[in-house]
């Protein structure tokens, strides 16, 4: 199955998507965290991105259009995948239904107070990408990834400023898809407001799996 999360920054896509791996055997293929692994990495790619993406601001289509490309072109994405953070505006839609087309889209509904709860008390692990919430999930140790040990972290992305940018970046940029997939007829609504099970539960039952 391959499948899309559409939701604002801090809707739980993440949170869900390591979930839906166990349950759908298919992998989770995060954009920003290929970025963020190559701002950590210091590759070309990242030294390109890092400011764009610490701004708030989305990459530009073509590099992101051909990182994705790329990735789904790999041995492990033939039978499926769970695209989160991709497609991010019409362009990068139109481009994905050109060279793989979706089965589903998850829509991840979400007020913006809940999205600035979230993203304000957001951690994550900078080895693994495992995220963190500072009252809702914390790591069993305080600044230590219970999955890998890895060392717990605010993403540069979060802080304040910038969550603000990436809000408006999302509206006025990212909704417009959910009409989009909408229209095509394949865009699932989740209400992600609750805790992760719950969603989970959601997630299933919409998706009938
Ligand atoms: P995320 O981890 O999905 O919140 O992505 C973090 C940041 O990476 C975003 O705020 C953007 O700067 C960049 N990014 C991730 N995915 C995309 C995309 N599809 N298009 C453009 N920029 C992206």
């Amino acid at each position: 199955m391959k499948l899309i999360f559409l939701g604002p920054p801090g809707a739980g896509k993440g949170t869900l998507a390591v979930r839906a791996v166990d349950i759908l055997k298919i992998p989770h293929i995060s954009t920003g965290a290929i970025f963020r692994s190559a701002i950590a990495a210091k590759s070309p790619l990242g030294l390109k991105v890092k400011a764009i993406i610490e701004g708030g601001h989305l990459v530009d289509d073509q590099t992101t259009i051909a990182l994705v490309k790329e990735r789904l072109a790999q041995e492990d994405a033939q039978n499926g995948y769970i695209l989160d953070g991709f497609p991010r505006t019409v362009p990068q839609a139109e481009a994905l239904a050109g060279f793989s087309p979706v089965d589903r889209v998850v829509n991840f509904d979400i007020p913006d107070s809940a999205v600035l709860e979230r993203l304000s008390g957001r951690r994550v692990c900078r080895n693994c990408g495992t995220n963190y919430h500072i009252t809702f999930n914390k790591p069993k140790q305080e600044k230590v990834c219970d999955t890998c040990g890895g060392e717990v972290y605010t993403r540069d992305d979060d802080r304040e400023e910038a969550v603000a940018k990436r809000l408006e970046v999302y509206r006025e940029q990212t909704a417009p898809l959910i009409d989009y997939y909408r229209k095509k007829g394949i865009l699932i609504d989740v209400d992600a407001r609750p805790l992760v099970d719950e969603v989970v539960a959601n997630f299933k039952k919409a998706l009938g799996v």
